[in-house]
């Protein structure tokens, strides 16, 4: 058997609604964008959608319509993809990192106050793998302190807190589209906020600094007058192409997360007893999306003196799954420990030694929309037959 870390799952229907745009003419920011953009807000009770080119594009035009800029200081989790870094320096801002708990892999709300500075304008917590992360006390400090909240939902699709959908707890949330996410366009992202006016700046500056996009200006009194550019803004449109993928995919959204839990609560169920192996944590106030299934390898020995060992030990494990066909992954990256982060900030692993150990000891397991129960089978045996 071969088994991806993830598959891409496509209907027929939803393949051939590239297809309408091409035919229409109408590529860019037409009616498929507007299209996706209300579905988007449907599903996740966001007052404004605003589709771009990826996850990262969003952060950054958020970033920006913030004011962000030279000298300003932004926290982000340690372990992270790194674009949710990378955007800070974009702006020429400084990068502050926070370590994480290891049992959520979410941001450590408990050592963010410590990370606050006079230049601190804000905070951008990441919903990892799908689980929310604890946005009541985020929202408490950011209130206190006045930061500017950007939540990085990348993986967030069908994550809630507290009930609520991620993304309309901070100022801003950015959504991701890229295949290894639970719905995907190819490229794309999507920028949801309840504030109308940060809606229409991001709009803008997502399209060069126009003042009305295409589609206003093509249904309104005179289409063939140019829109004014208040902001030099940039171009992350997403394409009506993207659009029209996103916007099918939509029509099964509650059934896609209802699906990638079901397979969740499988591996759960069967891995309940090994006590080798931290599964994904599940508490009351969390609804997790699982855009991925990550694990802890020997989370019971993890200090900092063991995580080398723990990391041999893991990597030939997944070695050994790999010789049976099934692929696994770290469940992403410890940024601080990357070169330019670790040269410019002059850092260490054992600064955030929870990123560290997660860097070293995570493993994700294959968990997509479309896998077949033969298919889970077979990775919850070889699991199972992992002796250590
Ligand atoms: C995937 C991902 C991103 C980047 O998303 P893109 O759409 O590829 O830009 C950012 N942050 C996190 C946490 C991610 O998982």
């Amino acid at each position: 058997m071969n088994i991806p870390i993830a598959r891409t799952n496509l209907l027929d229907s939803e393949i051939n609604s590239v297809l309408e745009p091409l035919e229409s003419g109408w590529l860019v920011q037409g009616p498929k964008v507007k299209e996706f953009e209300d579905k988007w807000s449907a599903f996740t009770g966001a007052q404004n959608s605003i589709a771009v080119t990826s996850c990262t594009s969003g952060l950054h035009l958020s970033l920006s319509a913030s004011g962000f800029g030279p000298g300003d200081e932004a926290i982000v989790p340690a372990f992270t993809w790194i674009s949710t870094a990378n955007v800070i320096e974009h702006l020429g801002g400084r990068v502050v990192f926070c370590d994480i708990d290891l049992e959520t892999f979410n941001v450590d709300i408990g050592q963010i106050e410590s990370k606050i500075t006079e230049r601190t304008k804000a905070i951008l917590p990441v919903h990892l793998f799908g689980l929310s992360s604890d946005m009541d006390p985020i929202s408490d400090l950011a209130n206190q302190y006045n930061l500017f909240v950007v939540e990085d939902a990348a993986c967030g699709f069908g994550a809630k807190y507290k009930g609520r959908h991620v993304g309309t707890f901070g100022n801003t949330g950015c959504f991701s589209f890229h295949p290894r996410k639970a719905i995907t366009t190819g490229e794309g992202g999507m920028v949801t906020t309840n504030n109308d006016a940060l809606a229409e700046k991001i709009r803008r500056l997502r399209d060069h600094g126009a003042a009305m996009t295409d589609l206003q200006r093509h249904l309104g009194a005179r289409p063939y007058l140019l829109a004014d550019h208040p902001d030099a803004g940039y171009n992350q449109r997403m394409t009506d192409l993207q659009a029209a993928l996103g916007s099918a995919q939509m029509d099964r959204a509650n059934q896609i997360v209802i699906e990638r839990q079901a397979l969740a609560e499988r591996y759960d169920d069967a891995f309940a007893d090994l006590d080798w192996l931290q599964t994904p944590f599940g508490g009351d106030d969390y609804e997790h999306g699982y855009q991925s299934y990550p694990c802890i390898f020997m989370p019971k020995d993890i200090s900092l003196e063991s995580v080398k060992k723990i990391n041999a030990g893991r990597n030939q494990w997944m070695d050994d799954l790999q010789k049976n066909g099934i692929s696994t992954r770290p469940a992403t990256h410890a940024v601080h420990m990357l070169r330019f982060y670790k040269d410019k900030y002059n850092l260490m692993p054992e600064d955030f030694p929870n990123a560290y150990a997660a860097d070293q000891c995570s493993i994700s397991l294959p968990l997509f929309h479309g896998m077949k129960e033969e298919e889970q089978d077979f990775v919850i045996e070889k699991v199972m037959e992992f002796k250590n």
